[in-house]
């Protein structure tokens, strides 16, 4: 009744809602007092070091864990008590969770014979779901026989075929190597895209969660820091973590601060927001210039990084893309002499003046 009143009032129902939820291990507050809504539809990341508390949200979603404090609403329903099966979710797990002795088929549609479905519509079902993770001619195969891909499009699969509204993931492609990790993080954004339904992704790799996500949550010692876009995170960092953690970190201190900007306040600012010489911007208001030398350099393919230690003390990592060959471009040597410069705007002041 709530849904359909919220609905007609032209309110869209958040797929998940944390209202101050906790969850404690003895003395580890693992979930502390977190409060976040993540729209349905939405493909929302949860990102954060290890131990950070992202797994321990993602089980509260599923009903694995109960808060000791707080509420949880799923599509509007609180979801105190109720058990997983009885969640409009599902998940996908990192290892898994494949029965090994049973046919990819047979993975793919357990649930639904726990469900007691008839065989033929198993069967129907079973295959669509094939076509969808594109495993077409391999519904025969155990799990053993396939590659780590492979097995990770079965336990997608598996999780589909009950058409939750919600899919929750936590790491799934956390086992497989960089290539393979790219083309599948490409190939489930494309399924979310098609399928319309939320997708709640749980990563520690800020490159995935930045290149999926339509919003992602920034996790630290149980707590949220901040919550945003990719661009409004990686862009406009929120708190000295985000900005460490999302990014190359490249903060300088109040001390420093104080003598380039006049203001007392540690700022961040991205690699490749930096410029070499400051000749075009000399005078400009909107622009901070400083001296610097070159104290590292390292050659990373597509793009080189140069550590400068700055003549006011501090230090910044600056990022080329290598549009021309190595020796056509900066030809920067460790010990050389070089300005730097980076408009103000790009800047971003963390914390309060002290
Ligand atoms: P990872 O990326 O390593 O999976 P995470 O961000 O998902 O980390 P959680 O697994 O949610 O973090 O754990 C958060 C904290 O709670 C950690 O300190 C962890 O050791 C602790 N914790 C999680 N589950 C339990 C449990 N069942 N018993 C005791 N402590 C736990």
């Amino acid at each position: 009744m709530y849904i359909l009143e919220a609905i007609e009032n032209g309110f869209m129902v958040a797929a998940v809602q944390f209202q101050g939820v906790s969850r404690h291990f003895g003395d580890v507050r693992a979930v502390d007092d977190v409060s976040f809504e993540i729209d349905d539809g939405e493909f929302f990341s949860m990102l954060g070091p290890s131990g950070s508390g992202k797994t321990t949200c993602l089980r509260l979603i599923a009903g694995f864990e109960e808060p000791a404090a707080g509420s949880i609403l799923i599509h509007g329903t609180n979801a105190t008590g109720l058990p997983p099966y009885e969640r409009d979710v599902n998940t996908v797990f990192q290892d898994y969770a494949l029965f090994p002795h049973m046919s990819v088929m047979d993975n793919i549609t357990y649930s639904l014979m726990l469900k007691r479905v008839a065989k033929q519509e198993r069967a129907a079902r079973g295959a669509r779901m094939l076509e969808l993770v594109k495993l077409d001619d391999l519904g025969r195969r155990k799990p053993a026989e396939l590659s780590g891909g492979q097995r990770q499009r079965v336990a997608l699969a598996r999780a589909l075929i009950n058409e939750p509204r919600v899919l929750l993931l936590d790491e799934p492609l956390g086992a497989l190597d960089l290539k393979l990790r790219e083309q599948m993080q490409v190939e489930l954004k494309a399924l979310q895209r098609s399928l319309g339904i939320t997708f709640i992704y749980v990563t520690h790799d800020q490159e995935e969660a930045l290149s999926m996500s339509d919003r992602l949550a920034v996790f630290n010692l149980g707590r949220i820091e901040q919550i945003g876009s990719p661009e409004d995170v990686y862009e406009h960092p929120a708190t000295p973590f985000v900005a460490g953690f999302v990014g190359i970190s490249n903060i300088l201190p109040a001390e420093v601060a104080a003598g380039l900007t006049g203001k007392s306040r540690p700022f961040s600012i991205r690699p490749e927001k930096v410029h070499f010489g400051d000749d075009e911007h000399a005078g400009s208001n909107d622009w901070c210039s400083v001296a610097g030398k070159v104290r590292d350099v390292q050659y990373h393919g597509a793009n080189t990084r140069y550590q400068i230690a700055l003549e006011t003390g501090g230090e910044l990592t600056v990022l080329r893309q290598n549009l021309g060959s190595v020796t056509r471009n900066t030809g920067l040597r460790i010990g050389d002499s070089i300005r730097l410069s980076w408009h103000r705007e790009d800047m971003q002041f963390l914390g309060a003046e002290i």
